[in-house]
Formats: C-alpha cells, structure tokens, sequence
C-alpha cells in the first residue's frame, strides 16, 4: 500500500510486483475508460466482472463465481512474500479478502460512487452494524494519553441497533461520548456540540422508521469546516434513489441486507468512502484510501468479513436495484397517499407526500437515479423509498389489534423485502432502548413501520382497509 522504496522487497517479489503494477494500470484504464461512462443500469449489471475476466479467469462463466474457499495458493515464497506485505492484490485469505466479495465491493463503490468526480472504495462486511462498527472505530483511536476525552455527534433519529451499539458499546463501555443531535434539520445544533475531542459526525437518512432527514450538504460542510468526516448510513434509501458522497459525505455505511436485496437470503453490509479523506487522525494510509485501510489492517484483525455465498447473492439483486426502487417508491405513495386520508390513521410519515415536514428537503435529494436519461421519464423525477410509518388512532391496543389482523403483510423486523413487511418499533427494532430513548428518537407506542414490497398496491391497500376495519370491532 504504502508508496515508500522499501528495501524487503527482493526481485524475486519484485517480479510478481511488477505484473500486477500491469494488472492494476490495465484495470484502471477499463475503470476510467469504460465502467465510468456507463449508465448506473449497466455498472448494476456488470460492476467490474468483465467477458474477459470470465474468459481469461473463470472458464467464461457468465455470474461471478462463488469462491468458497477459505485462502489462496501461490507458485512460490516470493509471491506469498509479496501478497502478505499487500504488495500485489491477491485475496490470500478469506477473512481479508475474497474473488466474490471483491466484485460484490467495486459494484458498491462505483453505484455509490455513481456521478462524484473522484475516486470512491468499499469494504465488505457481515452485517449492516459491523459497516457501522468498522466504519467508527478508526476515528477512536486514543492520541494522546487513556484518560484522553472523545466525542462523535450523531442523529438520535437513527436504528434501533446504531442507538445500541453508540449508547452501550461505545458510551457505556468505553467511555467515548456520543453527542445526540435532535433536530437534525438544525445546524446550529450539530455545530454546539463539535469541540476539539469531536472525532467525526454521523447521521442517517431517511431514518429508519421516522424518515428524519438533514441537509447532507450542509451538515458535510460544517463537519469540513472543523476538519472531520460526515458518516451516513444511507440505508434506507439506496445509491438508485440518494449518494451522499456526492453532495460532500464522507463515508457511506449500508445494511445491504435490507433495501439493497429484496431477495431476503441473508444479512451483509458495506462501507463506501472516498479517497482522501478529511479527518483528524493522522494516518496515511487511513486518510488515502479508508476502505482498504479497514478492510487490510482493521478487519484484518477484528474479522467481521462477508462470505462469498452471500456477496454473490446480494451483487445478484443489486442489478435491478434502480427499477426495483422505482416501482416500490410508485407504490409506497400510493399506499401512503391511502393511509393519509382514513379516519382510523392518526398521523402518515412519508417523505413523499406533500404535508411531511420534511417533504421540501428531501426532494432537494432524493431523485431516481438516470430517470431523466429513461425512455419512460425522460426527465428528473423524485422518489422516497419503500420505507413509511404511521400512528393508528386509539392507542396501543388498537395498534395491535390491526397490526395482528394484517393477512398479506407479513409481522417482522425487517424491511426492503419483495414482500410487504410491517412492524411495530416500540416492542421490535427499538425495544431495547427503552422509553426515554424512543422519546429521544421520536418513537410513539402506536407507531407502525411498513416497507412496502413489490406486490400490487390495491392489494396492500385492501389488507390494511380490512385489518384497521377489524381493529375497530369490540
Ligand atoms: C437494519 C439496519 C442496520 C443494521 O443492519 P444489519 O444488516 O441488520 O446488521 C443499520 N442501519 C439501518 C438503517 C438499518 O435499517
């Protein structure tokens, strides 16, 4: 990685090295002269698994094949020296790196990174909360001495397992600060709690279940301002809807479990961030490429790394992510504009319907991606996601009672599926954190989250009609 002449390279590694100088130049030029001028369809289709990869590499398979081996053989010590000292990109052993999960990750940073004038990276993990474990933990390294106060400032409108993971792990544990913003709309707010401990911001948008929102490009700039990165977890809305990195976020974190894959086999994560990172730790290598500083060093060692089964699984449905969102937001509005006008319904949140307070900020970033380059919109169009809640009059029994006379829409703690999906917060995702930190995070007893899948509306609509009708009976 590092750029250095380093005199424990012999010319036996020096030749291996070489070759895979070659082998980087000739990816780079396909990267700059090829991949990058693609439309977000074609790269959601391709990424970088090229003909030729499949013929030289692969036997022409025509899906990226499933790697399931634990490690890699090399034709001799030297290219084994050079692979362990990431003088050449080899994959060595699982738990670093792995063929499949190497396509799952460069189809992510360049969706991620689709339309940003520079450079953007990703790392592969596990699960969407080890994404948000690895993308914090390098900025929480001690400087100076252990007594050494650190801070983060985050919106406490976010998931039940972020909330968990800030106020236990990190808060409880390890007495690193985290600085709840609760308006996140407010900038003032975030720039009163930033001191000279603040090791970055963090914030996540649509919210999952309350579709809170920010300013992205404001809030990049006051954490620019003071010399940190701005973390958000864009989960909910997707690189075919929302890239944050293109309006100044630093690092993107995704539950790729969720919306990302419809299909529902498994749980997988990632992190995106750009190269050259603003940031107040001083390390080289973090600040030049922070996803291949986590995924070569720091989870090298902690090992919360993506099988190949499951990256090649969700790379799968990624490739129809742009329609797919497309057709869910149709939906979810439909659905919505719905709910909003039935006498049972205490409150609709959506980011899509015209009385959300947030409905003039989103719109300034929520947008389908290429719409304006499709024969069928030939212009821009908004879109919100599957994503929506909603209060039902009369309280906690009521609310349970439609909720457990739902037929279609399935009861769990999920969300993005192909199928509808609802749940209530309160007693699901945001459980643990008890009554003053749903009070925090603006979460109601009566609330109801739904992701909307890909079943046609009136049906959804029918099975909420029924089951709000039947709440009402004695
Ligand atoms: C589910 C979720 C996560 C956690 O992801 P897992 O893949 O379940 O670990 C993080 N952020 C958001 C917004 C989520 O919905």
């Amino acid at each position: 990685m590092a750029k250095k002449k380093d005199t424990s390279i012999t010319p036996g590694m020096q030749k291996y090295i070489t070759l895979n100088n070659k082998y980087l130049a000739k990816r780079d030029r396909y990267i700059n002269k090829e991949v990058k001028k693609w439309k977000f369809d074609t790269i959601a289709v391709h990424g970088l698994y090229s003909v030729n990869d499949a013929i030289e590499d692969y036997q022409g398979a025509i899906i990226e094949p499933i790697f399931m081996s634990t490690a890699q053989a090399y034709r001799d010590s030297d290219e084994m020296a050079a692979a362990l000292a990431y003088k050449i990109p080899t994959w060595c052993y699982s738990r670093i790196a792995n063929p499949s999960t190497y396509y799952y990750e460069w189809t992510l940073a360049l969706l991620e990174g689709y339309g940003f004038k520079g450079k953007t990276s990703c790392c592969s993990t596990s699960s969407g909360m080890s994404a948000i474990m690895t993308a914090v933990q390098p900025f929480l390294i001690v400087k100076k001495s252990a007594t050494e106060k650190r801070n983060f400032v985050a919106t406490a409108q976010c998931y039940g397992g972020t909330f968990q993971q800030f106020t236990i792990r990190l808060m409880q544990e390890r007495n690193i600060e985290c600085r709840w913003v609760l308006d996140a709309t407010n900038i003032d707010e975030w720039a009163s709690k930033i001191d000279e401990n603040t090791r970055f911001l963090y914030g996540e948008l649509p919210s999952n279940p309350q579709l809170g929102f920010f300013d992205i490009k404001e809030v990049a700039d006051l954490a620019h301002s003071h010399n940190l990165p701005l973390i958000v977890d864009s989960t909910v809305a997707t690189p075919a809807l929302l890239r944050p990195i293109c309006h100044g976020a630093d690092i993107v974190v995704q539950s790729a479990t969720k919306s990302l894959t419809t299909s529902g086999f498994g749980v997988c994560g990632g992190i995106i961030a750009r190269k050259d990172l603003i940031c107040n730790i001083d390390d080289d290598q973090l600040k030049t490429d922070f996803s291949l500083f986590v995924k070569y060093l720091q989870n090298r060692d902690f090992g919360p790394n993506l099988h190949p089964m499951q990256a090649v699984m969700t790379m799968n449905d990624m490739r129809t992510l742009r329609s797919k969102m497309d057709m869910l937001s149709r939906s979810t509005m439909e659905i919505s504009q719905f709910l909003e006008g039935h006498p049972d319904i205490e409150s609709v949140h959506y980011l899509g319907l015209p009385t959300h307070p947030l409905h003039d900020l989103a719109s300034k970033y929520m947008w389908l991606v290429d719409a304006e380059h499709d024969a069928q919109y030939g212009m821009p169009v908004n879109r919100y996601g599957h994503l929506m809640s909603f209060c039902v009059k009369g309280g906690v029994p009521k609310t349970r009672k439609f909720f457990d006379n739902l037929q279609r829409i399935w009861r769990a703690t999920d969300l993005g599926r192909i199928k509808s999906v609802a749940t209530i917060p309160a007693i699901s995702t945001h459980q643990q954190q008890g009554e003053a930190g749903r009070k925090l995070a603006n979460i109601p007893p009566n609330m109801v989250r739904l992701s909307v899948g890909a079943e046609h509306p009136t049906d959804i609509i029918a099975d909420l009609d029924k089951a709000l009708r039947k709440a009402k009976k004695k």
